[in-house]
């Protein structure tokens, strides 16, 4: 099936060029093998044939202003008519960007800047076990913390849990994976059991507050709170990887939402709409290692950290996110899509399930209640979640067709966008489900990871 653009010379040249056609693991989706994108504004992005997509996939992310914000842009305009990357010192901007983190981040009192995620979340495991002088990290199923992870969804008993994990790819080596211990999300009890067994092995603990790799399973109180404790308890250190949920969540990221303070936090994504930023930040006694001065004992660097265009874009995201209601707006047709989508899952007597939180929302085609755990979402109709998001693609909306994977509400979708979005479901479903029997073969894309790219 080729539902998408027509753009096949381009993407035969990329396919010669670059491996698989594209410079990240999962843009290469199944069902859509000539896709070449040539623009993008607001809550759109056009193919070379200029055909347009409402865009719910959001680049995984990071635009929660929409496509080219022209605040963003005009920001980067601006500084690049005055500095690029110098790489040395320090620039004004780069200053007021971490003391307006540091304001809005409950756990920062101290902040690094990266260019992606990833590096956040490695220098945080890194700084771990630097600190504490321990060989474990602890994950959870279902979570993703970047392309040098170890994450399997497969492990998953407390007793199983030394065992090593499978590897997200070849090449990794099996003593990272000997240091992974992966848990059930959710499950307060395993946490409590592998501290009591392994407690002074435990460098820290690394978390998405809400897996939303997995679309979005919501985190008990007392998950989180057993979290904050065990760790507090063992002398090992809690990372809230808020790569997804920070800024978009709420400007302090789910830590204000909770109140449960981690020791680190790594960001990413929508603070900087698109542009390539991420940061880790937390307690000072920490992150003080990280300095190149006498004291510091964890080296920290890269040529592009920092960098004054990345530097601009995110202080014109927060400077919107801050004065205007993008917050109040995303999650008015969050709250608009999902109520519209429950309604047309009933309308079709389909079992379904309609979640999110704030801007962020998924269907998962499986009876009730919402997820607590991954094991919870083998129920979902794989076929059906990507089945009918192809046939939204063919209707001009894009869900990623990929099982599990959240959709995203900016700040330039419109109601009527929203109210398109849910007739064009129901076409969809409908037209998936008269064709459920030759959905199965490669609908389930999985493959037993969690990746993202
Ligand atoms: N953490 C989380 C929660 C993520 O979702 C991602 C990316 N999807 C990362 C870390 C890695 O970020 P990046 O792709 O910018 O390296």
């Amino acid at each position: 099936m080729n539902a998408v653009g027509t753009g096949a010379p381009l993407a035969e040249r990329a396919r010669a060029a670059i491996p698989g056609g594209v410079n990240s693991g999962q843009r290469s989706v199944p069902g859509i093998t000539d896709l070449v994108v040539a623009r993008a504004e607001g809550a759109r992005f056009f193919d070379t044939e200029g055909r347009a997509y409402t865009d719910y996939h959001a680049a995984f992310g990071p635009q929660l202003l929409g496509h080219n914000d022209p605040d963003v842009s005009a920001a980067v305009a601006a500084v690049i008519r005055e500095v690029d990357l110098c790489g040395v010192g320090v620039t004004p901007g780069e200053i007021e960007l971490a003391e307006r983190l540091i304001e809005l981040v409950p756990s920062f009192e101290q902040v690094l800047l990266t260019s992606t995620g990833s590096e956040a979340t490695f220098h945080a495991l890194r700084l771990s076990r630097a600190v504490t002088g321990r060989r474990l990290v602890v994950k959870f199923q279902g979570c993703y913390h970047g392309w040098h992870d170890a994450v399997s969804l497969n492990v998953i008993s407390a007793e199983d849990a030394l065992n090593r994990p499978d590897p997200i790819s070849a090449g990794i080596l099996p003593e990272v994976l000997e240091s992974t211990v992966v848990l059930p999300f959710n499950d307060a009890e395993a946490v409590r059991r592998l501290f009591a067994d392994h407690g002074d092995q435990i460098a820290g603990v690394i978390v998405e507050p809400v897996p939303h790799n997995i679309g979005c399973v919501l985190p008990t109180d007392e998950f989180l709170i057993t979290l904050r404790e065990q760790t507090t308890q063992h002398g090992a250190i809690l990372i809230f990887d808020e790569v997804i949920t920070g800024f978009r969540h709420a400007l302090g990221g789910w830590q204000e939402i909770s109140g449960i303070t981690p020791d680190l936090t790594t960001l990413g994504k929508a603070f900087a709409n698109g542009f390539p930023l991420g940061a880790i930040g937390g307690r000072a006694d920490l992150m003080q290692q990280f300095s190149s001065r006498p004291g510091g004992s964890a080296f920290f660097a890269g040529t592009y950290n920092g960098a004054p265009v990345v530097v601009a874009a995110a202080l014109a995201t927060l400077t919107k996110l801050t004065e205007q209601p993008v917050h109040e707006h995303t999650f008015r047709l969050g709250e608009l899509a999902r109520a519209g989508l429950r309604e047309v899952f009933a309308e079709l007597d389909l079992p379904a399930v309609v979640t999110g939180y704030g801007s962020i929302f998924v269907s998962y085609f499986m009876p009730g209640p919402a997820p607590r755990t991954y094991s919870d979402l083998l129920a979902n109709r794989a076929d059906l979640f990507v089945g009918y998001r192809r046939k939204l693609i063919e209707r001009g909306i894009f869900e990623l067709p990929l099982n599990l994977k959240r959709s995203h509400i900016s700040y330039a979708h419109t109601e009527s966008d929203i109210e398109q979005l849910i007739d064009g479901t129901r076409d969809a479903v409908r037209a998936a489900l008269s064709e459920t029997t030759e959905l199965g073969a490669g609908a389930s894309t999985m493959g037993g990871l969690v990746r993202e790219s």
